[in-house]
């Protein structure tokens, strides 16, 4: 016996018994497989369960990434992600933002201009700025993200 995960058009999932795959397919192209839900008879045939484990096993093989695109490629789809996860992988962008900007504090739009026309070394900076000193900014051409930081990582006021 074979033991086969079907579907309907209607997305209802269930077992179907066949003596071989060749049982199934006969059966099928005669219509006679019902979905036990809705009797739709327009069934198809989900990949095995050793298959799907297969390939979710290949993935961790992957050549780990640096960070930054460990947050733009997590493992699940957002959909799949609990809060929990989210948060984390939040908490994760923080820190790299945090890791590899300068902390320019007050100065940021003043900074912000003076890389952005070739007066200051190019580098990522953070700090603080109005919106109306990043509307200011972007009129100028320069990209500015605003990053809400949760409370516990502000540290220190300078
Ligand atoms: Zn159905």
């Amino acid at each position: 016996m074979k033991v086969l995960n079907l579907r309907c058009a209607h997305h209802h999932a269930f077992e179907g018994w066949f003596g071989s795959e060749e049982d199934f397919l006969d059966q099928n192209a005669r219509k006679v497989i019902e979905c036990p839900m809705c009797a739709d008879k327009s069934i198809s045939r989900l990949p095995s369960a050793p298959r799907l484990n297969l390939s979710g096993a290949r993935e961790p093989a992957q050549p780990a990434a640096d960070k930054s695109l460990a947050v733009a490629k997590p493992a699940a789809s957002p959909a799949e992600l609990s809060p929990a996860d989210m948060q984390a992988l939040w908490l994760q962008a923080v820190d790299h933002v945090l890791q590899n900007t300068e902390d320019v504090g007050e100065s940021f739009p003043e900074e912000a201009r003076r890389i952005h026309y070739g007066e200051s070394a190019h580098r990522g900076i953070r700090g603080q700025a109005t919106a109306h000193e990043r509307a200011a900014l972007a009129e100028e051409g320069i990209e500015v993200m605003a990053l809400p930081l949760p409370a516990g990582l502000k540290g220190p006021a300078h």
